[in-house]
């Protein structure tokens, strides 16, 4: 493949912005080589600026489920356009998609739209401390909830890939409200609420980690968090940014029948465009400004393009009864095909897949937790990203990603992509 205008552009790129991109992980520094330049995208492919079409495995780390420029959601977009692009003031559609996430996911009354999944994740933990007069907060190492400094403690995602958990400019003020538990370790987290008794407000969760690979919760792990939050008056925060609207209609709250007390959402929930939400049960929901004290806002939440875009994807998955099913069987599928022509060639991997999401570890062995998706190995995973980029295929430029399956994948491009794993696995 020849990547010749993305290598300029690239060069171009990084005399004026840092790296050349606005968010880390673009930059292939985990795997090497020149970062892609994208033309444009349409269903489960991207066209680069030197004319490759690639199968695509992130569809924008998440959001574009149904593929890329989905006509539903463009034309919304369009439509939306042509009215002015903001308004600063309340406007119907608002509402609107209010109500149809409301209905679709369980356990919550309201829902606040602000820009981005950090902005949903940070004000959920302000609106926990609020609520409970409290000040600590529990996370799972490897978990990533966004760039906002009460996250930056261990994070998952670029912080990790680029060996630098403590970012520079996170106060230490700041980083000993966070207390980091070992994912799918309930033990941990008990020892965590015992040693500071009554001074932790919420435990935040990604209930299927995304950002250390796939990981699922071990069987009645979410449960014990749910029955340690009742114990110990601590709010349990599901962080669905990516399971929402992914994994079911209600997203992992559904998925796994336990209820969150506060659910943060991003990726789907704005159908491409830059869009968070957090919700939660009225006697929760109502502690929020204007009408209460904790104080939350954003020029641009709620912009009318963003909830067009909204909008339609919700619409779409709400009337598609097979939606997460059809997703779940070609996951399975893809795991399937990977899972035979790895093991024909003789890698040592592990597979870990929950509905949409998947995950290819270069290790032996489960993967549950930050720790064992460490071990993967890095040069394995590399040799891996670029050869299936040789073949055309696009996966995250890091290990600790998970691959975000779109239901504009044919079976076509799953074998072409179980093909192009046999080809590439050959070389590992
Ligand atoms: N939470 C999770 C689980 C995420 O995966 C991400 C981003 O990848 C975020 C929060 C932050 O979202 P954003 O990048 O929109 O700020």
């Amino acid at each position: 493949m020849n990547y010749k205008r993305s290598s300029a552009l690239f060069a171009q790129a990084e005399t004026v912005i840092p790296g050349g991109v606005n968010s880390p992980v673009r930059a292939f520094k985990a795997v090497g080589g020149t970062p892609i330049f994208v033309k444009e995208a349409k269903g489960a492919y991207l066209y680069d600026e030197d004319g490759n079409k690639l199968i695509d495995y992130i569809n924008s780390w998440g959001p574009m489920i149904l593929g890329h420029a989905h006509k539903p959601v463009v034309n919304a977009v369009i439509d939306k356009a042509k009215k002015g692009t903001s308004f600063g003031m309340p406007t119907e559609i608002e509402t609107k998609i209010a109500q149809l996430a409301v209905s679709m996911v369980p356990n919550i009354d309201k829902i606040r739209f602000v820009n981005s999944g950090t902005e949903a994740c940070m004000s959920a933990v302000r609106l926990a401390r609020g609520y409970t007069g409290k000040d600590k907060i529990i996370k799972f190492a490897g978990c990533y909830h966004g760039h906002s400094d009460s996250f930056l403690i261990q994070a998952g995602s670029g912080a990790v890939t680029f060996g630098s958990p403590n970012s520079p400019g996170v106060t230490q003020g700041t980083a000993k409200d966070t207390l980091l538990a070992r994912y799918n370790d309930i033990e941990n987290v008990t020892e965590l609420i015992e040693a500071n008794n009554n001074e932790i407000a919420c435990i935040i969760i990604e209930p299927v980690a995304g950002n250390m690979g796939c990981i699922p919760p071990k069987e009645g792990f979410l449960q014990a968090l749910r029955d340690v939050c009742d114990a110990h008056n601590i709010l349990l925060i599901f962080d669905e940014v990516m399971t929402g609207f992914r994994l079911a209609k209600g997203g992992a709250q559904e998925l796994f029948n336990i209820n969150a007390d506060i659910v943060c959402f991003g990726k789907v929930i704005g159908g491409g465009l830059p869009v968070g939400a957090f919700a939660a049960r009225n006697e929760i929901m109502n502690h929020l400004a204007p009408l209460g004290p904790v104080y939350q806002a954003g020029t641009l939440s709620g912009n009318p393009l963003a909830m067009a875009a909204g909008l339609a994807m919700l619409n779409e998955l709400d009337n598609d009864a097979e939606i997460f099913n059809r997703l779940a069987e070609k996951t399975a599928y893809l795991h399937e095909g990977i899972a035979k022509v790895l093991n024909e060639n003789n890698i040592v991997h592990t597979i870990n897949r929950v509905g949409s999401m998947i995950s290819v570890h270069f290790d032996e062995g489960e993967v549950v937790d930050f720790e064992t998706a460490a071990k993967g190995n890095n040069d394995t995973f590399k040799k891996f990203f670029h050869g299936l980029l040789n073949e055309g295929v696009y996966i995250a430029p890091s290990a600790f990603e998970t691959w975000f399956i779109t239901d504009a994948l044919t079976y076509e491009d799953l074998d072409f992509t179980i093909a192009a794993v046999n080809t590439v696995a050959e070389t590992l």
